[in-house]
């Protein structure tokens, strides 16, 4: 997987592990290939990246997300690109059970479904925090 993919997912982890709930999300996921990246193909083109739980008896048994490279991706200031921290912080809010929020009044926040070329979304909002202690404890 490109650096670029790697070093954003990493941080985007750590902030969530620095949330405050009673969780952290450590590189095991990495190595295991819970995180990759590929081609989704034609008439997939509008996906930025896609997660995908399993879960058994409401605890989840696996979690992967998969970054589209149809898309350019960078972690740093590259222009015309999707940043690897941004998209992975949103991704990991799905792992760690979180739902897309798609209501405008939402856009500052991490959960919000929508993302743009070039947009750095790195730190939760007060609502991602407080939804994830809600669902967690401290
Ligand atoms: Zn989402």
């Amino acid at each position: 997987m490109d650096q670029a993919l790697i070093d954003g997912t990493l941080a985007a982890a750590d902030t969530w592990s620095n949330a405050g709930a009673n969780f952290s999300l450590d590189s095991y996921w990495v190595t295991n290939n819970d995180v990759t990246a590929y081609n989704f193909g034609v008439g997939y083109e509008h996906i930025i990246a896609q997660c995908w739980i399993s879960y058994s008896n409401f605890i989840i048994s696996e979690a992967d997300f998969i970054f589209n490279t149809y898309h350019d991706f960078s972690w740093g200031s590259a222009y015309d690109t999707f940043d690897t921290e941004t998209v992975a912080l949103h991704e990991f809010g799905h792992w760690l059970m979180l739902n897309d929020l798609y209501d405008p009044a939402d856009s500052d926040k991490v959960m919000y479904g929508y993302i743009a070329l070039d947009q750095i979304k790195r730190d939760l909002h007060q609502d991602d925090i407080d939804g994830i202690i809600y669902i967690y404890g401290t």
